[in-house]
């Protein structure tokens, strides 16, 4: 059985910044609590993270069709989806500290009061410490326009969601889909989260991937299994460990009251088993509340059965960020290697998908000189031809570069070496996570990368 590993997530933390996956955002000013800004091989796993997605939700499916909508909405959208009333978790404030918590977070949040080191906030609300909880809303407002009064008040979006549901018309009538079909959008969203933390996991600005599936509502169930199924698999599919991912169907008394169903998929974090992404059944609940909102009909009417009705949605919610953190501590990884003479050294590796990874190949000329760099420059278009994500590197020890590349998780390094430029003109490609090599010959490189990228399964 998998188990936590409490000082995981420092080392993830240090090497993400050391090579540039994850700065804390405004670092030369100073810093700003919980916001983060992706560097240069962070933004490249965001990217991956996301068109992995969009491929398996949009691009290789025909019930499912893309949206891009606004972060600004019309204010009304977030009154009739009910966020302006009750989009707001419960805040305790601590009389003795002065922190302040979210009520539902008390067991896992440390009292930051020295002298009670090691215990949790929970303890301090038994002892009486902590204000009654009360609502706080978790949108961010601002005003839209040069007039700042209450008329010109506007929300960032704290979900993707409601998007979709205001567009449902527009989709329906202009791409002629039918139930059951899907709106996929990927997006920033925005919370004003009580208490943000654990690095990237929980953030007041963050990308979300969602997708409103739309059912006749005599099928929503079945749409819910196979959505769990689905999106479960899809982590698995890109090289997430199955024993450390789980799903866990919500209680009765979790449910949000127009649900009659939601499971989360779970991931066993450095810090506990947390939300990865949540599958929900949200009934009709979403397009009732905007036909009323909006005084528009957002039935469908099924020309097949001559019957109209509003369709039942299945959402299968996740959140970029989070995937992108699961996929780096899940990868991560450090193993002693031996090697031919019988010296051991640690080594740090990601052994993420290769889709997954930010860096496909990296290419070495073994020296500067006799030819090598010139010729690795060639090969090195044609993997970007190919639309291969590289990195050129001709600075010290061929050792140590792939070292360089392993911590990053670069899962392909060619090395042009003498036989390259002197003899047959093969180059070798070392495989990360096996580190054994193959001879191949430049004509046929890219085609052996893609079908050890397509062969790729976790160790
Ligand atoms: P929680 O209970 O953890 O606050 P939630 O259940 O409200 O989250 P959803 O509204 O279901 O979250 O959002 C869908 C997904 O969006 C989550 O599974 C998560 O991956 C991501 N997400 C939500 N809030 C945040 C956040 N503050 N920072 C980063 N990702 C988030």
């Amino acid at each position: 059985m998998a188990k936590p590993e409490p000082d995981l997530m420092e080392r993830v933390v240090s090497l993400c910044k050391r090579r540039g996956f994850v700065f804390q955002s405004s670092e030369i000013y100073g810093g700003i609590n919980s916001c983060y800004d992706y560097g240069p091989l962070g933004a490249e796993l965001k990217r991956n993270v996301k068109d992995a997605w969009w491929q398996a939700m949009v691009v290789r499916r025909d019930d499912i069709v893309g949206l891009d909508s606004a972060i600004i909405q019309h204010p009304e959208v977030w009154r009739s989806s009910g966020h302006v009333a009750g989009f707001s978790d419960l805040l305790v404030d601590c009389r003795r500290c002065k922190g302040r918590f979210r009520e539902d977070h008390l067991d896992a949040i440390p009292c930051p009061d020295r002298e009670f080191k090691g215990r949790v906030a929970r303890v301090c609300q038994q002892e009486g410490l902590h204000t009654e909880p009360r609502a706080f809303n978790l949108m961010f407002e601002t005003h839209a326009g040069p007039v700042k009064d209450s008329a010109s008040i506007v929300y960032l979006r704290p979900e993707t969601a409601q998007g979709i549901f205001t567009n449902f018309l527009n989709v329906v009538n202009s791409s002629r889909m039918a139930p059951p079909f899907g709106v996929a959008q990927i997006g920033k969203s925005f919370r004003n989260e009580i208490t943000p933390g654990n690095f990237v996991f929980r953030t007041r600005e963050f990308e979300q991937m969602e997708m409103e599936f739309f059912v006749p509502p005599a099928d929503e169930d079945r749409w819910y299994e196979y959505w769990v199924e689905q999106r479960f698999r899809w982590y698995v599919d890109n090289g997430v460990r199955p024993d450390r991912l789980r799903k866990r169907p919500h209680a009765e008394d979790e449910l949000a009251h127009y649900s009659s169903g939601c499971t989360d998929v779970e991931y066993l974090y450095p810090f506990g088993w947390g939300e990865l992404e949540g599958i929900a059944k949200r009934g009709s609940y979403d397009l009732t509340a905007h036909a009323k909102g909006c005084g528009k009909d957002l039935s469908f009417f099924d020309e097949a059965t001559k019957q109209r009705y509003v369709p039942h949605v299945v959402e299968p919610a996740a959140g970029c960020d989070r995937a992108a953190m699961t996929f780096l501590v899940d990868a991560y990884d450090e193993e002693t290697v031996t090697d031919e003479g019988g010296k051991s050294e640690v080594r740090t590796v990601l052994h993420f998908h290769p889709r997954i990874a930010p860096i496909t190949v990296a290419i070495f000329p073994l020296v500067k000189k006799a030819g090598m760099p010139e010729r690795a420059k060639e090969i090195q278009a044609t993997l970007m031809d190919a639309g291969l994500r590289t990195f050129f590197d001709e600075k010290g020890a061929i050792g140590r570069r792939y070292r360089r590349q392993d911590e990053v998780g670069t899962p392909y390094c060619v090395t042009i070496d003498g036989d390259t430029v002197e003899r047959d003109g093969t180059v070798t490609v070392r495989d990360r996570d096996s580190m054994a090599q193959d001879r191949v010959q430049p004509a046929e490189l890219v085609a052996f990368i893609r079908d050890k990228m397509k062969a790729w399964r976790r160790g």
